[in-house]
């Protein structure tokens, strides 16, 4: 009897621990107006990781409408997004790394007659801030965003005080949150992988209409496929064909490449148009691009046929150079931790350039379109390759 009492002392001191501990943890984070937080992201509250450990990141998180603050690789904080941005128009939310610019307190918008408090920019014209407020003091009432994400008023003054000039900016969408076309393979490993960069993403090459409503779109050039990321702790690397079909063409890092590396070109076979009647009636062929590859398969050769789920190569970050776009800030020949994915492109040209004539403004000249469009690809024969892959309409 003495031997169980004693057992039963140390079983609740332990007990009491343990859950002090776990208090202890949870009273670090700091959970902001919970209406975009469930149950199962609260019990998994301690396995949210950063995509990149720096000293302050942000991560903005598109598909489950929660920014994310790490410090020192650790969560400090999560707010909800009120609203973000239509998907498919030229200013949806912008995707990638990005680092904080200027802050406003009050800020009275260039565009539009509303002021737009507690903002921070998070890429050029797109900034994060506190739901608008007409110069009359009524609240914006449109629950979506010109392209800026908007918090409610404790959210956005939070925000306003954790982010300082410099801070990584992660502003990605999931891949896992859709259901995926049984009849295809994933191009790379769906639970391992993350959107970085979306189709139709908005990247500004100009600056001559930064004042004007109407023409403002045209500073800027928009993402032509999607940019699958590892997570930091992902084990499947490689890159994966969709559907059998046949390889067309190997570029290989170096060659006329045009910044897209290490480059497969795969058509795919006629048995597709058996699940895409309509791309088939509209597209005489369909092809999947897959670029920046680390290495390629020295089994693929072209005009051999390829069948779904094989090995295409390893993710890498090959490509880029001087002439192009680049993610990293560390010179143009040199890549940088940042750099790695897989460029995506579903297309009906089996080409690296845009299937339809387009000229694109890159570092200062007008010329052949590689990865990005003028406006919206899918005017120049690109198809978006999330909407491809997944089925949309649950
Ligand atoms: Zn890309």
């Amino acid at each position: 009897m003495k031997k169980f009492k004693i057992l039963l002392i140390t079983l609740s001191i332990f007990l009491f621990s343990f859950s002090y501990a776990i208090l202890k943890f949870e009273k670090k984070i700091t959970i902001l107006n919970r209406e975009n937080f469930n149950e199962s992201l609260e019990k998994n509250i301690n396995k949210i990781f950063p995509k990149i450990c720096e000293k302050r990141v942000f991560e903005v998180n598109l598909s489950k409408n929660l920014i994310y603050f790490f410090e020192n690789c650790k969560l400090k904080e999560i707010m909800s997004i009120a609203y973000q941005a239509p998907e498919g128009k030229w200013y949806q939310t912008p995707t990638g790394y990005f680092r904080i610019g200027i802050k406003k307190e009050k800020h009275i918008s260039s565009l539009f007659p509303v002021y737009m408090n507690y903002a921070v920019q998070m890429y050029e014209d797109f900034f994060i801030h506190e739901i608008p407020i007409y110069l009359n003091g009524a609240r914006v009432t449109s629950n979506f965003s010109g392209g800026c994400i908007r918090l409610e008023t404790e959210n956005a003054k939070k925000f306003f005080k954790l982010a300082q000039p410099g801070d990584l900016v992660i502003s990605y969408k999931e891949l896992n949150t859709n259901k995926f076309k049984k009849y295809f393979h994933p191009p790379v490993d769906l639970s391992q992988f993350f959107i970085r960069q979306r189709f139709n993403n908005p990247i500004r090459v100009k600056w001559e209409n930064a004042k004007n409503t109407e023409n403002r779109k045209h500073d800027y050039i928009q993402h032509a496929g999607v940019d699958l990321t590892p997570n930091p702790d992902a084990k499947d690397l490689n890159a994966y064909s969709i559907f059998d079909g046949k390889i067309v063409k190997i570029i290989k890092n170096g060659e006329e490449d045009h910044g897209l590396g290490n480059s497969v070109i795969i058509e795919f076979d006629n048995k597709l148009c058996d699940f895409e009647k309509d791309l088939c009636k509209k597209f005489n062929k369909i092809y999947a691009l897959y670029a920046h590859l680390e290495s390629i398969n020295p089994d693929l050769k072209e005009n051999l046929f390829i069948k779904k789920g094989e090995i295409i190569g390893k993710v890498g970050a090959t490509g880029y150079g001087c002439n192009y776009w680049r993610i990293g800030d560390d010179g143009c020949n040199k890549t940088s931790p940042l750099d790695t994915h897989l460029h995506l492109e579903i297309k009906t040209s089996p080409v690296l350039e845009s299937p339809l004539p387009a000229s694109c403004f890159v570092n200062g000249s007008y010329k052949n379109c590689f990865g990005y469009t003028p406006d919206n690809p899918e005017n120049y024969g690109y198809i978006n390759p999330i909407n491809f892959l997944f089925q949309l309409n649950k």
